[in-house]
């Protein structure tokens, strides 16, 4: 039995609106040739009952009807990319930046990059972070505009923000505003060296009123000081982490800190679009040798990292201007560049991204009583990891959003 799937945009349907989508009641049942459950687990003949928005079982068995008869394709839960720009894009000259652009032309270009995003199978992201998220992740809640659920830290910490008590202050009014987590800059980007940037002092400020707040802290970190520092304040998440040795992989792992290496797309993107960033900011000569050097010295770090026993890695891509709706990429080069394991690399970016967003009672996996966030791709990705890149049916919630399987 073979299956022939049409990747178009014009073959999406989109169901629901919010409306459509509170009054579903009746269950829905997905077959598939196979699931894997997000966790680790893989099931044969795999049939999801949904109702409600919600995952009512998860089993196995050819016998009985379909609502979605998906059978010759794989189903996962809902992707989920912890690290993204969601407002990010290439403007009207075609460069990476939104200026001379109404406010109203900007945030079209957001809601472009939620829609891709969303039907490249991505249900959840965190954005990291901009002051427009906020109504982007109302509109996409309110269940009318279609996109990811969205997460974001709206305005960074850094080392010009001030002294620990006006950090402190800062954490608490991004808490007001509607952050779901804080975002600090402990070390220069890594085109600049990705040296430590703020003090010891300053990330431990940042992090124990985040979480006195009960919020999580997502430190972007390259040098081996800067993620000392955030590992020793207690900090939820270090991300890029380019420069980490041995014994910083093994201190992260020492203190349950979460890992969140962008090794391949993010590099891959900006040299592609090389000249759309060139001039901008510092998106120079010097900084993109920075990043082609930093391409071989990421993936061994990578390497190192998977050999560290109990490490807590997850997967965000770092997804700026012209990445959105690729995040998959990430993914596969893991798993085909790195040599990760193509079941470890899916657990990372399902069961083990929610739990990194404190929502692993709600998302990441199929299984009973969790949101029905589910994909289907054409192929089985742990036999060739790029079926991820043909994703051919999404829900989110419930709702579907994209379905080209006939
Ligand atoms: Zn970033």
């Amino acid at each position: 039995m073979s299956t022939r799937i049409i990747i178009a945009p014009l073959f999406a349907i989109v169901v629901g609106t919010g409306a459509t989508a509170g009054a579903q009641t009746g269950a829905i049942t997905i077959r598939a040739a196979s699931a894997l459950d997000g966790r680790g687990r893989s099931i044969p003949d795999a049939a999801v009952v949904v109702q409600g928005g919600k995952i009512v079982s998860v089993g196995s068995g050819r016998a009985g009807t379909a609502t979605y008869d998906l059978r010759g394709l794989t189903l996962l839960p809902g992707l989920i990319d912890t690290h993204v720009h969601i407002d990010t894009h290439f403007g009207r000259d075609g460069r990476a930046t939104s200026e001379g652009e109404t406010p109203q032309q900007s945030m079209l270009y957001s809601v472009e990059n939620a829609w891709v995003t969303l039907r490249a199978g991505f249900t959840t992201v965190q954005s990291i972070g901009s002051p427009s998220d906020v109504d982007l992740r109302a509109a996409i809640a309110r269940g009318v505009v279609p996109g990811p659920r969205l997460l974001t830290s709206i305005r960074p910490v850094n080392e010009n923000t001030g002294t620990p008590d006006e950090i402190r202050a800062f954490v608490r009014k991004v808490k007001a505003d509607g952050a779901d987590l804080v975002k600090l800059f402990a070390s220069k980007s890594s085109r600049e060296g990705g040296t430590q940037t703020m003090t010891d002092a300053q990330i431990q400020a940042a992090c124990a009123e985040a979480k006195m707040l009960g919020l999580r802290t997502w430190v972007h970190a390259h040098s081996p000081s800067s993620i000392r520092a955030a590992t020793l304040a207690g900090c939820t998440t270090v991300t890029h982490g380019s420069q980490a040795t041995a014994t910083e992989l093994e201190l992260m792992q020492q203190h349950g800190t979460w890992f969140e290496p962008n090794i391949g797309l993010v590099s891959q993107n900006y040299l592609e679009n090389k000249p759309r960033y060139l001039g901008i900011g510092n998106f120079n000569e010097e900084g993109f040798a920075f990043t082609e050097k930093g391409i071989p010295m990421k993936r061994e770090m990578f390497k190192h990292a998977l050999a560290v026993r109990g490490l807590k890695l997850i997967m965000g891509t770092d997804a700026g201007a012209g990445a959105h709706g690729r995040s998959a990429e990430e993914i596969i080069y893991r798993v085909q560049v790195a040599g990760q394991p193509a079941g470890d690399a899916i657990v990372d970016a399902t069961s083990h991204n929610a739990m990194s967003l404190g929502l692993g009672e709600r998302i990441g996996a199929l299984a009973a009583g969790l949101d029905a966030d589910l994909i289907a791709v054409d192929g089985d990705p742990l036999k060739d990891v790029t079926a991820l890149r043909r994703v051919v049916f999404v829900m989110k919630g419930g709702v579907v959003y994209k379905n080209v399987a006939r």
